[in-house]
């Protein structure tokens, strides 16, 4: 296939583009589609087997009543079947019917319409039909958490609700508190750039790729990497529509402000007064969220660095020297260590350009390579970044290189000592609340690529270290897939994230990687690992293995769940939460048998 010719779209011209004036973004845009492209062997879309999947218990009569009446609600145009063919797309041009990283069947986790609610009235509206007609609906911000299940619903057949298409306002930017509140459609980029438009002295926190809901990524717990880098910890009042159509203001915004305008320090102080109630909105299905607040860091000095260590048995070495640093807060951010086959990862280059044999790349050919690169023969790369004024900036160095020069080897590097397309460059923008598009790179390693994220929690300490390490490297083995693991190292607990790549063309590469998935979540769950977030296709495994006390922690989120969604309308299964219409009936997939349905299968059992 050959490279797209046209250029990406910009957000003026194409709903989830890029901002019109980030020109730096148009040109990575540009260089990552093409190059994604140019690896691609699948057509744009093939025809589908079944052009429309109705929701559970609904005929192809009762469902075009539903669609009607919702039209007559919020408009003809913002209620769209899904019955064309699906396409995967890119990036910037995501769709919002499918995962475009299936691992099952491309037709398996799937919408049927996709509705476009503009206001906080037309999400009660479409939440109340919902109930009325008995259709789940699965709520996105963008739809842009890839490696997770993207925009796909848990439940084939489910109307996807696109909130970010038509509700992407910013509606408080405040310089002296430094803080905002969004609606779910506003992106990094969008953020990013307004707060240059108006030369304001805030940074915003981004995840490695830009383009994502602000919203979105805080309400699924995702993480970035200045200081405020925890957004849900970050975030400050929520404005929700519940499963019934009921609104909610969480925070301080539960006290009407004067003349009922909104409260005063709803952006200022996070908690009410009573139970913390925010914490059950994030990875759960309990409402929807159509305005958050979030807090923004004020503008600073920064100085992003490299480190890079030779043996590869130092691993725990490095993970108890960093511990000490987090702790006393020397390290200025979460930072990041990395396996140096990352290093040839980032480059954007095939894997084909650094090995042509079968089956993951050896120990000794990456050493080969690596030598080659800018920061020369390593095993482990740790991405830092400091903040402040640069006299403290130089003292935490100091402290930091100090700790680090007990490991034998280590090398250190500012971004000067580098190339400017080694990823040190890209890392300084993220650390500096700048979003960029770098990460996607990782998807050149593979024809067609596709990604899932395997994502436990450990203690940061040595042993727990080796052994959640030793799990991966066996594991990926015996399943024949490289092992990239990326450990985001806090003082007290660590995020392995590995990122599994795999072909979408490849039957076997998906059964394979799906194995792969299931034999980690089950085996780091032996040892009390647990993952902070999973692919939607997972959520049950995961949740099953959280269940001490008798599935205690269940029970409960079914409590609250039953409560507040009683006909079981809105996002059946996220989470592994399943509303009471659904439970005991075969929905849940806790082990093996979905690879049943990898090429072509069903998922779906009727109800
Ligand atoms: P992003 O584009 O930032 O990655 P997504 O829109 O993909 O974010 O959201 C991540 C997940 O969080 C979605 O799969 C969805 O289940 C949930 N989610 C996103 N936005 C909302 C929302 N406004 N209310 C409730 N749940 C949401």
């Amino acid at each position: 296939m050959s490279p797209a010719t046209n250029r990406p779209s910009t957000v003026d011209e194409r709903y989830r583009g890029y901002p019109t004036r980030l020109a730096q973004q148009s040109a990575d845009a540009q260089k990552s589609r093409d190059s994604l492209y140019s690896h691609r062997t699948l057509p744009d879309s093939v025809p589908r087997k079944q052009s429309l999947r109705l929701p559970p218990d609904s005929t192809l009569e009762t469902f075009d009543a539903a669609i009607t009446a919702l039209q007559h609600q919020i408009g003809r145009s913002n209620v769209v079947l899904n019955d064309k063919p699906l396409v995967d797309g890119w990036y910037l041009e995501h769709p919002n019917t499918h995962d475009a990283f299936h691992i099952v069947d491309q037709e398996d986790l799937v919408a049927s319409a996709v509705a476009y609610p503009g206001s906080t009235e037309e999400v009660q509206k479409i939440v109340r039909w919902a109930n009325e007609y008995l259709i789940p609906l699965w709520p996105i911000s963008m739809g842009r958490n890839l490696g997770y299940g993207g925009a796909a619903p848990r439940v084939p057949g489910s109307v996807v609700v696109d909130l970010g298409k038509r509700m992407n306002r910013i509606l408080d930017l405040d310089e002296g508190n430094a803080s905002c509140v969004v609606e779910p459609g506003v992106s990094y980029f969008d953020l990013y750039d307004e707060i240059q438009k108006r030369k304001l002295p805030l940074w915003i926190d981004c995840p490695d790729l830009g383009g994502g809901s602000v919203l979105g990524n805080a309400v699924d717990r995702g993480v970035g990497y200045t200081p405020m880098g925890d957004h849900f910890a970050n975030h400050c009042g929520m404005e929700i529509v519940l499963p019934t159509g009921e609104l909610l203001r969480t925070g301080m915004g539960a006290l009407p402000g004067r003349n009922e305008t909104n409260n005063p320090t709803w952006q200022s102080f996070q908690a009410a007064y009573g139970p913390y109630t925010d914490g059950i909105f994030s990875q759960s299905n309990f409402g929807i969220v159509v305005q958050m607040g979030f807090w923004l860091m004020r503008e600073t000095g920064h100085q992003s660095y490299m480190f890079t260590f030779p043996r590869e048995e130092d691993f725990p070495n490095i993970v108890e020297a960093i511990r000490p640093l987090a702790q006393s807060r020397v390290l200025g951010n979460i930072p990041q260590l990395r396996h140096v086959v990352q290093e040839l990862n980032v480059t954007g280059l095939p894997k084909t350009h650094w090995y042509s044999g079968n089956g993951p790349i050896p120990r000794d050919i990456i050493r080969e390579h690596a030598a080659r690169l800018p920061m020369g023969e390593c095993s482990w790369v740790f991405y830092g970044t400091q903040y402040g004024d640069p006299a403290s900036i130089d003292s935490q160095l100091n402290i930091i290189k100090s700790t680090f020069s007990r490991i034998p080897g280590m090398k250190f590097f500012l971004p000067k000592d580098v190339p400017e397309t080694h990823y040190l460059h890209s890392r300084a923008k993220v650390c500096a609340g700048i979003p960029v598009l770098r990460e996607l790179d990782w998807l050149n390693w593979k024809p067609n690529a596709a990604h899932l994220f395997f994502s436990p929690i450990t203690p940061t300490r040595a042993a727990d270290a080796q052994t959640i390490h030793a799990i991966n490297t066996r594991l990926h083995a015996k399943h024949a897939f490289d092992l990239f693991p990326t450990l985001c190292i806090a003082g007290r607990e660590m995020h392995y994230i590995t990122n599994i790549i795999f072909d979408r063309a490849s039957a076997d590469e998906k059964r394979r990687a799906n194995a792969l998935m299931r034999d980690l979540i089950a085996e780091a769950a032996k040892e009390g690992y647990g993952e902070y977030r999973t692919h939607v296709l997972y959520a049950d495994q995961v949740a099953a293995t959280y269940c001490w006390g008798g599935n205690a922690l269940m029970r409960f989120n079914e409590t609250i769940k039953d409560a507040l969604d009683p006909r079981g309308v809105l996002a059946p299964g996220r989470n592994g939460i399943w509303p009471q219409r659904y439970r005991g009936k075969g929905w849940e997939i806790l082990g093996r048998e979905n690879e049943r349905a990898v090429g072509g299968g069903t998922i779906a059992p009727k109800l």
